[in-house]
C-alpha cells in the first residue's frame, strides 16, 4: 500500500480558534447582558492590555488594519506636523494596503526596494530617497520580521522625519533592547484581521504609541472627529474598534506570547530540517525579532513547485504575486522599475506555519520539500 498522504491546508482558523470556543461563548454572553454594543468595557479593558503588551502608553483601537494607518497619518496633518501632498516613503514590496493608507491621507508615497535578504525595507534606499518634501518614514515588519529599526530611527532623526511603524504581521516581535513592536516608533499600526499572529473573528486593529495628542486626535479622527458628543472638531469617519472584537481579542492575546513561540519552533524546525538546494528559505537571525506570520521560501521555477506541493496536498500562499506597483488601482507606478521587488514577486511561495500544524504534519512538510 502506498504511504497515507496528509492533506495540509495552508491555514486552518477553525482549528487555530477552537479552544477559545466556550471561553469565547461566555465572553458573548457577558456581552449580550451588558447591553453596550459599541466602545464598552471592552474596548477600554483591549486598549489598557495591547498597550501594555506591547509597552507603548497609548493604545486606540479602531475598525481595521488599514484604517489604523491612514487615521494616523490624516492625525500627523491635524496636527500640523506634515501636510497634504508630503511624501512618505515605504517598501516597495509591501502590502498594498500600505501604500494605499498614504494615498487615502492626502500624501505622496515614495516606493524603495527592500533589502533582498530580510524583504524588509533597505536603508540606503530610503536615503537615497529622501526629498525636501519627505516627511514621513513608513516601514513594514514584512511576514512578521522587524524592519530595521536602529538605522530607521537614526536616519529619521538626522532628517527630521516620523516613522511610522505597519505592525500588521509583526504582533509581539521584539528588538534586541527588548521593544516589542508597537512601541518602536513614532507610531504603529496593527490588524487583527483574522489571519495575522492575533486574529480576531471579522475586522478589527489599532494603533500604539506614546504621543498622548497623536493618540487623543485619532481617537477623535475615528469618530466623526468628535470627542465630545456631537461636537466635531476634525473632519473625521466612523472606524471604531468593534465592543464584540475587542472582548473576543482580549482573550487571545492572553496567549500571543506562547503562539509566537510556538511559530518561531516550527520555524527553526524548517530552517535546520528542509535542505534543498532549489529552496532558498528564509533569513533569520535567531531572536524574537520575526515572529513568523508567513514562512516565504523562494523558487526558481514557482509553478512547477506549486504543482509539486498541490500534488503532495500541501497548501501555499504566494505573498504577494504582483508588485503594488504592477497593480491596476496605482497607474502613477507603472512606468517604475524595482528589479529586486519584481524578482521577490516572481520566487516567493509561503508554506503553512500557524499554531494549529501538528508535529507530524510538520515533519510531512519537511518530508515533501526535501524530496522535491
Ligand atoms: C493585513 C495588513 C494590513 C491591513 O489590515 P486590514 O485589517 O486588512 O485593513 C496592512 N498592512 C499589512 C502589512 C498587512 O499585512
Amino acid at each position: 500500500m502506498k504511504d497515507q498522504k496528509l492533506l495540509i491546508p495552508f491555514l486552518d482558523l477553525y482549528k487555530i480558534n477552537k479552544p477559545y470556543h466556550e471561553k469565547l461563548k461566555s465572553c458573548f454572553s457577558d456581552f449580550l447582558e451588558s447591553g453596550i454594543y459599541i466602545r464598552g468595557r471592552g474596548v477600554e479593558k483591549f486598549e489598557q492590555d495591547f498597550s501594555q503588551f506591547c509597552g507603548s502608553r497609548y493604545c486606540v483601537g479602531v475598525g481595521n488594519g488599514l484604517d489604523a494607518l491612514t487615521l494616523i497619518l490624516r492625525a500627523y496633518i491635524e496636527l500640523g506636523k506634515i501636510r497634504v501632498g508630503d511624501e512618505v516613503i515605504v517598501a516597495a514590496n509591501t502590502f498594498i494596503a500600505t501604500i494605499l493608507s498614504v494615498k487615502h491621507a492626502g500624501l505622496k508615497p515614495v516606493l524603495v526596494e527592500p533589502d533582498e535578504e530580510t524583504f524588509t525595507i533597505d536603508v540606503d534606499c530610503i536615503r537615497e530617497s529622501i526629498s525636501e518634501k519627505t516627511k514621513v518614514i513608513l516601514p513594514t515588519h514584512l511576514y512578521g520580521q522587524l524592519s530595521p529599526v536602529k538605522d530607521i530611527n537614526k536616519l529619521a532623526k538626522n532628517n527630521d522625519l516620523l516613522v511610522v511603524g505597519d505592525a500588521a504581521q509583526a504582533h509581539g516581535a521584539r528588538d534586541v533592547n527588548g521593544n516589542i513592536s508597537g512601541n518602536l516608533y513614532d507610531a504603529s499600526s496593527f490588524s487583527f484581521y483574522p489571519v495575522k499572529n492575533l486574529g480576531a473573528f471579522g475586522d478589527a486593529g489599532a494603533i500604539t504609541t506614546n504621543d498622548k495628542k497623536l493618540s487623543e486626535v485619532i481617537r477623535s479622527l475615528s469618530n466623526y472627529g468628535s470627542s465630545v458628543k456631537y461636537r466635531s472638531d476634525y473632519f473625521g469617519v466612523n472606524s471604531r474598534l468593534d465592543e464584540l472584537q475587542a472582548v473576543f481579542l482580549r482573550e487571545k492575546l492572553k496567549n500571543i506570547r506562547r503562539d509566537n513561540q510556538r511559530r518561531r519552533e516550527i520555524a527553526h524546525q524548517y530552517l535546520t530540517e528542509i535542505k534543498n538546494n532549489k529552496i532558498k528559505l528564509p533569513f533569520w537571525d535567531g531572536t524574537d525579532n520575526h515572529v513568523f506570520h508567513l514562512f516565504v521560501v523562494r523558487v526558481k521555477n514557482r509553478e512547477q513547485f506549486c504543482r509539486y506541493l498541490e500534488k503532495s496536498g500541501i497548501g501555499y500562499l504566494i505573498h504577494y504575486p504582483i508588485p503594488p506597483h504592477k497593480q491596476k488601482a496605482l497607474p502613477e507606478f507603472f512606468h517604475l522599475s524595482f528589479p529586486i521587488t519584481e524578482k521577490i514577486h516572481e520566487e516567493v511561495v509561503s508554506i503553512p506555519l500557524h499554531i494549529g500544524l501538528e508535529d507530524a504534519e510538520v515533519r510531512q512538510i519537511i518530508k515533501t520539500l526535501n524530496l522535491y
